[in-house]
């Protein structure tokens, strides 16, 4: 790319994710000559703030894209079918948060500071992993390369603000509902998520996995660039308003000691060590809110087995799962 500013469209703009790519757009400076924001038609003639400047949502049509340099998509998988091929035509490229494209084996699937490499292979579309497998592969990526991962053993305990901007008032609502002993409603969750944990998150595949765990293994393997990893997932829903934590327990072909492991985490891009449980601190998910980092601790040996270490991993899963991801890669993009 040769101008040195840029027209960025953000689709999604009013969601979750999209609003939180506007204020990191202008948070990290991203170059911005000119922002389109586009959403449903619910939002048409909204307005929201970019750089001091009101800017009008609008609903996409035939000429969103002309012009667009990096349209940074988030109104998910199926909006994201049916519109980013078109930015792509319109000579857009194209930063999809949905699972539209992650599997496609020609679309790059990129984490910043694990696969940067791949993004040279585009053809007009990057996928953005899902927030729960980022966070992960941020941490696995520099053990991976030290002594390779055979397996990966995760379980999640996934904030509300993963399923979207509804998610989040209905967590509201149900507390403030229960505290006032009044009737709750479930709508976006098919059980009460307040006070409670849901061993689901999106719907069920034949092999009695859910999608969001068979996300987590398939994207790891493809992130990692290696198919002979091991990877099992369970993920479940907790009633945390923003932040992703993980238990993840790893079986290494090379032995790796606890101190030998804190020493490649505390040098690792994007991670923050937070181990020191003389004092008690490990990550938290609210101290994550609103920060890049992926934070890791409560490092220590799998006893059970001769090659093993279980981590506690704790990131934002709007930002580094996702906004703030998308944004990187568009950082590299205009760096290329
Ligand atoms: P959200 O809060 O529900 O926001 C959805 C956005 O999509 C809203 O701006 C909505 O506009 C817009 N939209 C809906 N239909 C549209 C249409 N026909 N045309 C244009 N825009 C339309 O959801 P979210 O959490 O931000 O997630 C958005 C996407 O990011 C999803 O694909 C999700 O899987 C992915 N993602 C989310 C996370 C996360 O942690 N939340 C992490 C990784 C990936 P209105 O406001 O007008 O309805």
């Amino acid at each position: 790319m040769s101008s040195k500013m840029y027209s960025v469209a953000v689709v999604g703009a009013t969601g979750a994710v999209g609003n939180e790519m506007v204020s990191i757009l202008e948070e990290r400076k991203f170059p911005v000559r000119e922002i389109r924001l586009f959403a449903s038609e619910r939002s048409e003639g909204k307005m929201l703030e970019f750089d001091g400047k009101g800017i009008t949502v609008k609903k996409i049509d035939s000429n969103s894209f002309e012009g667009v340099d990096i349209a940074l998509f988030s109104a998910g998988a199926s909006r994201s079918k049916e519109f980013a091929p078109m930015a792509v035509r319109s000579g857009a490229i194209v930063v999809d948060n949905s699972s539209a494209f992650r599997m496609i084996p020609e679309i790059p699937l990129v984490v910043p500071e694990v696969n940067p490499h791949t993004i040279v292979r585009h053809k007009g579309i990057i996928a953005n992993p899902n927030c729960s497998t980022i966070q992960m592969v941020v941490v696995l990526k520099p053990i991976h390369d030290a002594v390779r991962i055979k397996r990966v053993v995760v379980s999640t305990y996934q904030s509300v603000s993963g399923t979207g901007k509804r998610a989040i008032d209905e967590l509201s609502q149900q507390v403030r509902a229960l505290f006032n002993c009044r009737e709750i409603k479930c709508q976006v969750y098919p059980h009460q998520i307040a006070f409670n944990c849901l061993p689901q998150i999106d719907t069920f595949e034949d092999n009695h996995y859910t999608k969001e765990e068979m996300k987590m293994v398939n994207e790891t393997r493809k992130i990692l660039e290696d198919d002979t990893i091991g990877v099992t997932a369970t993920a479940v829903r907790v009633p945390v308003f923003y932040g992703h934590s993980e238990s993840v327990n790893i079986e290494t072909e090379k032995k790796l000691t606890v101190n030998e492991a804190r020493e490649l985490l505390s040098n690792a891009p994007g991670v923050k060590m937070i181990d020191n449980i003389d004092v008690l601190e490990y990550p938290l998910a609210i101290n994550a809110a609103g920060r890049d980092e992926v934070f890791v601790g409560r490092i220590r040996e799998d006893e059970s087995i001769e090659k093993g270490l279980n981590l506690w991993i704790v990131a934002d899963n709007i930002r580094k799962g996702a906004a703030l991801n998308a944004i990187q890669i568009a950082e590299i993009l205009i760096g290329l």
